[in-house]
């Protein structure tokens, strides 16, 4: 692809042929930015746990966040929505839609949920899914896990597609820059190795069997700013990894409603703050280590991290705002990975099938709910052995976004983080699909164990999952060249006089 300098070169010679030729070197970037709303009814599905949750009460609109970027010779559409998740064939849906509405490349199209658990009803399981299923295996999936709504999903899908196609109408030519703020205190890494020598996901704040986290977090909050070139604040892509658990109440984006509503406390109401989730697969707002007793989910919650977050996104815009500028090239490719799910034993299956067959009041919730989710693994390992796991890199100047869809593992972010020779990596999770969690190889071993490692119709994938995951997301940014960092123009060789006012010595008298 050709570089914005040659680019340059190609129109300063064209310059020198042609003098009429002025404006040839117009920067051919531009950005657009839209929303679209597609918060849920009250009384709708609420998913987030393995069984059945209605939402009653709003708390505030989940909405569809969409930026495009466009260079001429290619476009990319980068979308955030205020959901638990979105299935593969929805997105293969909405990207068809895309192309045939806007021309937008399928592979340029990154869709990832924010993971809000107070969102709408956009899965887990799909309408129609298990029709081929025994009469169990249909009740266990329809009656008593999360579904999706078929007229809610159908209007996600149209959001969705209206959003982009309403950013692509409304580019205009743009100046943008990325940049990362930090922070550690707004998100903790909830698995931690425990004095029985395994591992354990939220052992409670204050317990004293507590060693150490047993993973990382990140603190790097990465931010794409963009700016129309008469200086007016467009939008943003924020990225960083946190569960959207803090549960404010009611219908929600979570905490990242806060960090739409810090961001545009400065930036203006018409910014567009798009939000793609970093690997968070083990990491949420809950400090299990705090020693005070402090709210760690609530409203308080909510505007903590969302605060805290977009004041170090805030941070970061105004930080490179003035270096901003036409960012080249935009690039996207994507590729499926085939990954075997783990069957459970038949002799499991057995015992869980005598067991989701008890009334659910009599046996151990956990426990019904588990066997539940065997039964339903069972069924769905039968029919799709092997996963679809789809891994992409957008491409926008010198910032790269490598999504998969998993609910993965934070040591695998900071792994491609280092592996990605971009000056701005932004990994992002629960894109283009759902496959459940992908912890790490240790957390899957013989010390290992915890919430996430439980095998169930939900996370499956075979232990070495994630390390194929990383090296693919590595390997794809590895094909890319990244674009050149825009700086401020520098300042030429001083020639002015200093400031009358200043020019004197002492005055004493
Ligand atoms: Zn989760």
């Amino acid at each position: 692809m050709m570089s914005m300098r040659s680019l340059c070169r190609i129109a300063l010679c064209l310059g020198c042929l042609y003098t009429a030729a002025a404006g040839a070197a117009e920067p051919a970037f531009r950005a657009g930015f839209a929303e679209r709303d597609i918060t849920p009814e009250v009384g709708m599905e609420a998913p987030g746990g393995y069984g059945k949750a209605y939402h009653r009460s709003l708390h505030d609109p989940c909405k569809v966040r969409a930026a495009v970027f466009d260079e001429g010779a290619a476009r990319v559409a980068i979308v955030g929505i205020d959901a638990l998740f979105i299935r593969r064939p929805t997105v293969l849906a909405i990207r068809r839609e895309i192309q045939e509405k806007c021309g937008i490349a399928p592979e340029a199209v990154m869709i990832a949920a924010s993971h809000s658990h107070a969102a709408g009803p956009t899965g887990f399981f799909l309408p129609g899914e298990f029709d081929d299923a025994t009469p169990l295996v249909k009740s266990l999936v329809y009656e008593k896990t999360v579904t999706a709504h078929p007229e809610y999903l159908a209007r996600v899908q149209r959001e969705i597609v209206a959003a982009v196609v309403a950013a692509d109408a409304g580019k205009m030519p743009a100046r943008a820059a990325a940049g990362f703020g930090r922070d550690e205190q707004a998100a903790f890494n909830r698995r931690f190795r425990m004095r029985d020598g395994f591992t354990m996901t939220h052992p409670g704040q204050g317990n004293p069997d507590i060693l150490e986290p047993a993973g990382p977090m990140d603190p790097q909050v990465g931010v794409l700013g963009a700016w129309s070139t008469d200086g007016q604040f467009l939008g943003c892509v924020v990225n960083f990894a946190c569960h959207a658990t803090t549960g404010p109440g009611g219908i929600s984006a979570d905490w990242i409603y806060y960090l739409e509503k810090t961001i545009r406390g400065l930036m203006g109401d018409k910014a567009v703050v798009v939000f793609v989730p970093g690997m968070a697969g083990d990491v949420t707002q809950v400090d299990n280590r705090n020693p005070f007793q402090i709210k760690q989910f609530g409203e308080v919650s909510a505007r903590y991290v969302g605060g805290r977050v977009g004041a170090e996104a805030i941070k970061t815009l105004v930080a490179v705002e003035q270096a901003a500028g036409p960012l080249s090239p935009l690039a996207a490719q994507s590729q499926v990975l085939k990954i075997g799910r783990r069957a459970p034993k038949p002799e499991r299956v057995a015992r869980a099938l005598e067991i989701v067959q008890q009334d659910p009041g009599k046996v151990d919730a956990t426990e019904w709910t588990f066997a539940k989710e065997i039964v339903v693994l069972d069924a769905r390992v039968k029919k799709e052995p092997i996963a679809d796991v789809e891994v992409q890199a957008v491409q926008v100047g010198p910032a790269v976004f490598l999504s998969c869809p998993a609910e993965y593992f934070c040591q695998y972010g900071l792994d491609i983080k280092a592996g990605s020779k971009f000056p701005f990596t932004f990994p992002v999770s629960l894109a283009n699909d759902c496959i459940g969690y992908v912890p790490t190889e240790e957390a899957l071993g013989p010390r290992g164990g915890g919430y996430e490692t439980r095998l169930t119709s939900y996370s499956n994938l075979e232990p070495t999952a994630g390390r194929r995951i990383a090296e693919a997301l590595i390997g794809l940014a590895a094909g890319l060249q990244p674009g050149a960092v825009p700086t401020p123009p520098p300042l030429p060789k001083f020639q002015g006089q200093p400031w009358s006012y200043g020019r004197v010595p002492p005055e004493l008298d």
